[in-house]
């Protein structure tokens, strides 16, 4: 059965969709078979897979609306080894038109289990906002993937998005569990990161990954070709780090069954502590 990852955080920008579309392609390329979920209907993780949007006739959207299964509206990426559930504009309409229709969170879990035995792996991309949408993926879900930039204000969001998954895991899915934070746009040069890193650290202990994603701009790129960094530039300092971080996750993540028992309460919240403004010293050129 699939482990089913979130890769949630509710601000912007933070490289919730690099992360995903990276992490898809890092565990097909250590032998893992992936699915990977768009639920964000600016459909940047179906593009960023070289799936054209405005092309796909069967969507996740006809999926929550339950006129397509999981097997007919998914494609495979064949440049990236894994499969995608695209995501377009339609799905922004799904928001809407699922308010009066029956279980209305767990349309995308039901979907899921069709398919869960045909992969290792199911990492699902939210939109960056707690809507019915993000919902849907937190209930299918085992648990969330956190991608952050270590900042200050990072720690801010992370207090509200730890209330989220406490009140989904109280209320729609025990099964929902922070799997781990993952440092992101990391850039050592600035000492306010190195603080928040380690701040992290201290307070969520094992929970933050080991490995590191760099400030990386082959990963920013990559995009623009339809690729993930890992495939575009397998090379990249940033596609290393990623396909790291899939193997860490391969060796730390025990099977789906034992994901899915009653998971604990995820961890508590974060009280931001006031930190000394960023400085930057040396103005060292990026790594390739
Ligand atoms: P989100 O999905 O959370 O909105 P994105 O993954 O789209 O965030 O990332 C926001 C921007 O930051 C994008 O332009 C992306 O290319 C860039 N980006 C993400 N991760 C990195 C990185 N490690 N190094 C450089 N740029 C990055
Ligand atoms: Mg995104």
């Amino acid at each position: 059965m699939a482990k089913i990852f979130c890769i949630a955080n509710q601000k912007g920008g933070v490289g919730k969709t690099t992360t995903t579309v990276n992490l898809a392609a890092g565990l097909a390329k250590v032998g893992q078979r992936v699915l990977m979920i768009d639920l964000d209907p600016q459909g940047n993780a179906t593009m960023g897979s070289g799936i054209d949007k405005r092309q796909l006739e069967t969507t996740v959207y006809d999926v929550l609306l339950e006129s397509a299964s999981v097997a007919e509206a998914r494609v495979t990426a064949e440049k990236c080894g894994y499969d995608v559930l695209g995501a377009n504009r339609e799905l922004a309409g799904a928001e809407v038109e699922m308010v009066a229709l029956d279980r209305r969170e767990k349309r995308l879990r039901t979907a899921l289990a069709a398919v869960g035995a045909e992969y290792d792996f199911i990492l699902i991309d939210c939109p960056p906002s707690l809507s019915l949408l993000t919902l849907n993926g937190l209930c299918a879900a085992h648990g969330v993937i956190v991608p952050m930039q270590c900042e200050y204000f990072a720690l801010e969001g992370l207090t509200d998005l730890v209330n989220t998954i406490k009140q989904v895991h109280a209320n729609l899915n025990k099964n929902l569990q922070i799997i781990g934070l993952l440092r992101v746009m990391f850039d050592p040069r600035i000492t306010l990161q190195q603080q928040v890193s380690e701040q992290l650290k201290g307070h969520f202990g094992d929970k933050v990954f080991d490995t590191v994603i760099p400030r990386n701009v082959r990963l920013a790129e990559a995009p623009s070709y339809g690729l993930p960094g890992v495939v575009f530039d397998p090379g990249a300092k940033g596609s290393q780090a990623f396909v790291a971080f899939a193997q860490e996750l391969v060796e730390k993540m025990p099977p789906a069954s034992a994901l899915a028992a009653e998971a604990p309460v995820p961890v508590a919240p974060v009280a931001p502590v006031p930190m000394d403004p960023p400085t930057v010293t040396d103005q060292v050129p990026e790594s390739p």
